[in-house]
């Protein structure tokens, strides 16, 4: 185990649903995934930020992302898959694919609700899925 959980999946030491694997980069399905088809895809080199990522891997990176989010258009068939590197969460650079059925679902509105009278941002609203549910959501995604 490291300090970094994508770290741990790259090295097999922390659980994942896997989409995907190459040389490069590593494709799995979020812990709560705010749709089926939601995916995050990784460098396996641990560098904090995708912007630190050398052309070529920042490349590989948004080939498998292409590839994938081609495949949620054709299964899920969203409006359309955005695509979102915020860079906060874990310091493991990665992107989220997201399929997005409103224009907002690309800003994570299902985070916000309010209590007391005060708009609050939190993941307890998504998507809880048992390891067996985030292993089918991904055996759908996993690419050829
Ligand atoms: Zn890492």
């Amino acid at each position: 185990m490291t300090s970094c959980p994508f770290c741990d999946i790259v090295n097999g030491t922390g659980p994942a649903s896997l989409v995907h694997e190459d040389d490069l980069t590593m494709a799995f399905i979020p812990l709560n995934p705010i749709y089926p088809g939601a995916c995050i895809v990784i460098p396996k080199e641990h560098i904090d930020h995708f912007t630190e990522l050398p052309d070529d891997l920042a490349a590989a990176v948004m080939v498998v992302s292409q590839r994938i989010g081609r495949k949620i258009m054709k299964i899920y068939q969203p409006l359309k898959v955005g695509m979102v590197v915020h860079g906060f969460g874990v310091r493991h650079a990665h992107l989220n694919l997201i399929p997005q059925y409103h224009p907002l679902d690309i800003t994570y509105k299902h985070l916000a609700y309010i209590e007391d009278g005060k708009v609050k941002f939190s993941e307890k609203h998504l998507p809880h899925p048992t390891r067996d549910e985030l292993d089918a959501l991904a055996a759908v995604l996993r690419l050829d």
